[in-house]
């Protein structure tokens, strides 16, 4: 089985349903290491790309993706909108003209979403940025692509993956982004944008299973 434009499209929605859900939480995450915006920006963000969704009909994969890429970069303010940009950009790349995405498509499209996010923030595996959920979901997603078709298992593996890079993220000390200013005092806190990364791969995974 694989993901369609139209289960792309209906993920896309998911995702902005849970970081609707999870605003407020969200922005607690970032008060304790951030400007307590993370929540706002995620919403307003993903808020946008459903109004987009509404008056306009992608017919792939990549052409959903690349629409939430655009209107997350013109509509989030903060870091995070042109690196989630970013990494739906190079996913909306890497999935091409495809109409549909197995396995190891979706593992391509997390990879190629971990690079744009690395070549556009410079952030490392351990800095306790977003990298840290995303590039573990990358990994679980390219080794279940090894022995299964089906893209909706490997986007499973990748946002459980992703969640314990989260919860990962708590004693790291910030080494990029707005949490960095703090140093030490950064640890001991989980990071907004990997919670955030989490929580939308979790909403896409549980979309397209449905
Ligand atoms: P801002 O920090 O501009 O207020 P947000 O609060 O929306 O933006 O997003 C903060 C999140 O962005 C952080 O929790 C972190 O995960 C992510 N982030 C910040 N800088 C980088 C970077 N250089 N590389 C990867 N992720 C980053
Ligand atoms: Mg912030
Ligand atoms: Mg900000």
């Amino acid at each position: 089985m694989g993901c369609t434009a139209k289960d792309v499209i209906a993920a896309l929605r998911a995702g902005a349903a849970v970081v609707a859900e999870h605003r407020d939480e969200l922005i607690q995450l970032d008060r304790e290491i951030g400007d307590a915006d993370h929540g706002e920006n995620m919403e307003r963000g993903f808020r946008a790309v459903v109004d987009k969704l509404d008056t306009s009909a992608p017919e792939t994969p990549g052409a959903a993706l690349k629409l939430a890429a655009t209107v997350l970069i013109s509509t989030v303010g903060g870091a995070s909108g042109p690196l989630y940009g970013t990494a739906l950009l190079r996913a909306a790349s890497a999935a091409g003209d495809a109409e549909e995405l197995d396995a190891t498509a979706v593992a391509k499209l997390l990879r190629a979403g971990v690079d744009g996010v690395v070549a556009r923030g410079k952030a490392e595996l351990g800095d306790k940025t977003m990298i840290d959920a995303l590039s573990p979901a990358a990994d679980a997603a390219g080794s279940v692509a090894e022995s299964e078709a089906d893209g909706v298992k490997a986007l499973a593996a990748g946002a459980e993956a992703a969640h314990e890079g989260a919860r990962n993220t708590e004693p790291m000390v910030a080494r990029k982004g707005r949490a960095s200013y703090l140093g030490d005092r950064s640890a001991g806190h989980v990071d907004p944008g990997a919670r955030s990364t989490a929580l939308l791969l979790s909403a896409f995974a549980e979309s397209a299973r449905a």
